[in-house]
């Protein structure tokens, strides 16, 4: 046909593929896994349409995904009878990135290779680490419920001089689905770890796509004497477990199948820190199976981040990045939830108003905190680090999740003045084990930054006697304060506002002092707020300070002043 078009990919698109080949190779064989994968969300895909219109399964429905290879024309084929795509699906598809976070991706890029590596990883290396194999791959899909003149040849050469371009081309394709052939570099198909091997391809199944909810198969061989090598069949056999691994019980699956199966649902290429596996009975029914990753993903301040929790119905993949199952300061969770009540045509608005979903979220809710619990009191090194990673977004949890409140506030770390390092390591109940006779309160003091907070003047008195201060620097901590007015009984108190009363901390004597000299000096107070007029309230003797002169004091019930300038910062 003439209907052949030659166009050029996305800028973007040029340059990962650049970058993946080169920082990606010492681990080439992840290609495999991404294909497959993609593969098995396109059969997902297909199964899930079908749920409003049979016909789609055009009389096929067995969906599964075939491998197979060609010794002599040094080719691999990954082929899977799912959704496909037509032209203009594979234009898009195969030609641009269209995630959220691609812009922060790209100037994350640090130029060292392992970091680098492992950002690409994150950001989801996908279809195109086709290209750290092959140097040459065609794609030949259909898409379901389109008729067999609408397939679509789709052709990217990286031989050629004009690399950063492919051909797309209208074809005949009978059945439904996608065809991924490879045609794979010397150096991939050959040697002991060459690719061309029925051997090395069911072991690299077996290791990466166990997990893989549709059978993935290939030929069966058999030993040939003759030629001294295994000969395929006409038989196929299914090598993977083609089971949810979520849906088997726990003694049956090893830590190794954990961890595969955390790496396919959160793209990430390093081990989880934990994870929780529970079949839940009783009102709702639903297993999980929830991850805690170890390192934060690079857009996980971006509001529009996605979601990491996967849903399905009854082993039918239902939809990603369901952001009902867990409320945002838990959104660097990953894994799945797999509900027995919801209908399989649940939408994103039915979600919303669901029962169901509102146990899962709760019940869920409920697990992640047992995790971190579990994980602060019996792997501290662990904790540490999920504290370091994740410790920002959990402390939005104060403010967002009401009846979680005191389980959330005895996870969070503090710097404070025990250490008087910027390391957040002080949890409130180790606060609480160290107060003072006499003290009935938890202070603090917030700033701009950690030196600001650990010079502040307000400190001068608590230093003198020996109390303990949180030092708080992180924009969010004003909020954590502002929702958390007490811990274990004891009251949260910024050190900074209104007319300190230390209570108990301070013996008759002092307060007698502080008396006399607020009379003594009356008339220099009333001298210098009439000086300063409009722009304080009022001017007060203060036993705060031991060295500095003078500091400025927010009102009891003012806003603090790190809040006050990031109203203002956000022109409010
Ligand atoms: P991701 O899987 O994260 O979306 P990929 O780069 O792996 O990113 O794939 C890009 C897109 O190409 C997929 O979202 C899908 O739309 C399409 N695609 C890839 N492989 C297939 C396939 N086997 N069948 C149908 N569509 C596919
Ligand atoms: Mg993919």
């Amino acid at each position: 046909a003439n209907n052949r078009e030659t166009l050029g990919f996305q800028t973007e698109v040029k340059q990962l593929l650049q970058l993946m080949i080169h920082s990606l190779y010492s681990n080439r064989e992840i290609f495999l896994r991404e294909l497959i994968s993609n593969a098995s969300d396109a059969c997902d895909k297909l199964r899930f349409e079908a749920l409003n219109n049979a016909t789609l399964f055009e009389d096929d429905t067995e969906l599964k995904i075939r491998i197979s290879f060609d010794a002599e024309a040094k080719t691999l084929t990954i082929a899977d009878n799912g959704i496909g795509m037509n032209r203009e699906d594979a234009i898009q598809n195969l030609g641009t990135i269209a995630k959220s976070g691609t812009r922060e991706f790209f100037s994350r890029l640090s130029g060292d290779q392992q970091q680098d590596a492992n950002l690409i990883g994150q950001f989801g290396v996908g279809f195109y680490s086709s290209f750290i194999v092959a140097d040459k791959v065609t794609v030949y899909s259909r898409r379901a419920g389109e008729k067999a003149d609408q397939g679509v040849l789709w052709t990217c050469d990286m031989t050629d001089e004009a690399s950063g371009q492919f051909t797309v081309e209208v074809v005949d394709k009978a059945t439904r689905g996608t065809e991924i052939t490879l045609h794979l570099r010397d150096d991939a198909a050959e040697g002991p770890d060459g690719l061309l091997s029925g051997y090395k391809l069911r072991s690299l199944i077996r290791k990466y796509s166990d997990h893989i909810l549709q059978p993935i198969v290939m030929q069966k061989e058999v030993w040939d004497e003759e030629a001294k090598a295994q000969k395929p069949t006409d038989e196929d056999e299914t090598v993977n477990q083609a089971s949810a691994l979520w849906a088997r019980s726990k003694s049956a699956i090893e830590d190794g199948e954990y961890v595969e199966f955390y790496k396919h649902v959160s793209h990430d290429y390093s081990e989880p820190l934990t994870w929780s596996h529970a079949r839940v009975e009783g009102r709702s029914e639903y297993t999980q199976l929830l991850y805690i990753p170890s390192h934060a993903p690079f857009d996980l301040f971006d509001r529009n981040s996605r979601h990491g929790v996967k849903l399905y119905v009854k082993r039918v993949f239902i939809m990603d990045d369901a952001e009902q199952l867990l409320p945002t300061y838990l959104r660097f969770v990953r894994g799945i939830v797999d509900s027995n009540d919801l209908p399989l045509n649940v939408s994103r608005e039915i979600l919303q108003e669901s029962k169901d979903i509102e146990a899962i979220r709760s019940g869920s809710t409920k697990r992640i905190l047992a995790m971190l619990e579990d994980l602060a009191e019996n792997q501290p090194e662990k904790f540490t680090t999920f504290w370091r990673e994740f410790g920002r977004v959990l402390k939005e949890g104060i403010g967002e999740d009401f009846a979680n409140r005191e389980r959330i506030a005895a996870l969070l770390r503090f710097a404070s003045t025990h250490n008087d390092t910027p390391e957040e390591n002080v949890s409130l109940a180790d606060y609480i084990k160290r107060m003072k006779e006499g003290q009935d309160k938890i202070y603090y003091v917030t700033a701009d930054t950690f030196n600001a907070a650990k010079n502040s003047p307000h400190l001068e008195v608590f230093r003198k006697k020996g109390i303990e201060v949180l030092l708080l620097s992180e924009r969010v901590d004003e909020w954590v304060v502002g929702n958390l007015p007490e811990f274990d009984g004891k009251q949260l108190v910024s050190v900074a506002r209104g007319g300190l009363d230390l209570g108990a901390l301070e013996d008759e004597e002092e307060k007698q002092a502080q008396e006399k000299e607020a009379g003594e000096f009356k008339d220099f107070t009333e001298k210098v707020a009439r000086s300063l007029g409009e722009r304080v309230k009022e001017v007060r003797i203060t036993h705060r300070l031991t060295d500095s002169p003078a500091c400025l004091v927010a009102d009891a019930h003012d806003i603090g002043g790190n809040l006050a300038r990031m109203l203002k910062a956000a022109g409010q």
